[in-house]
């Protein structure tokens, strides 16, 4: 269902962003987390989202329209301590304008790089998704990094720290864009999602 996703604005200032009245299914995570590459495998696009060799050179909100009737919205990166502060900030601000505003928004997906787990940084993000009532959803990325054993592990840790949180939408999927393990698991995830 997402593989007719086109890329049609990139957006880099809170004026510019498209007045689409469709359902949005935005990407988050932290620099490097693996988010272009699976934009690309959910899309099954090889060139839609760039896959970039330098962490955080992704500083716009990127929109892809599936056929007019759902947006893959991916969201810049965050802390990759490279960025100047003061980009970081602008960047920022664009990010929580959108998610605090964008009424066709209907999910947030925040991508957890299983080999690494969750940072300070990650959990400080998911307060303020909490604090803000924006409903997301976990995705644990490059699984085909981990034995089985070491999956069940950061999902168990990932779990209790969401654990008993109503803003976080079930289940937590683990997803390699390498192997494509957990991708049809997702598509099915983010085109319910826009039917609810
Ligand atoms: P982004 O900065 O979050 O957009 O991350 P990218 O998609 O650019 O990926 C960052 C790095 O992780 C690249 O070197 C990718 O090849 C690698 N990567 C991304 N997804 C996977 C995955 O599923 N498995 C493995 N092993 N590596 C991955």
């Amino acid at each position: 269902m997402l593989s007719k996703c086109k890329f049609v604005a990139g957006v880099q200032d809170k004026r510019s962003l498209p007045d689409f009245l469709v359902p949005e299914v935005a990407f988050a995570g932290r620099s490097n987390v693996g988010k272009s590459s699976l934009i690309n495998a959910v899309t099954r696009n090889r060139k839609g989202a760039r896959v970039s060799s330098s962490p955080g050179s992704t500083r716009q909100i990127n929109f892809y329209l599936n056929e007019g009737v759902l947006a893959l919205v991916d969201l810049p990166g965050y802390g990759y301590s490279k960025a100047s502060k003061e980009s970081a900030s602008s960047y920022m601000s664009l990010v929580e304008h959108y998610l605090l505003t964008r009424e066709t928004l209907h999910r947030l997906v925040l991508l957890i790089d299983s080999k690494v787990g969750l940072r300070e940084i990650d959990m400080d993000f998911m307060s303020w998704l909490e604090e803000h009532c924006v409903h997301y959803s976990l995705v644990l990325t490059k699984i085909d990094r981990l034995t089985d054993r070491e999956f069940d592990d950061v999902l168990s840790a990932v779990q209790g720290r969401v654990e008993g949180c109503c803003m976080l939408l079930r289940p937590i999927i683990g997803t390699s864009s390498k192997s494509g393990k957990g991708i049809k698991e997702l598509v099915h995830e983010v085109s319910k999602c826009v039917k609810e």
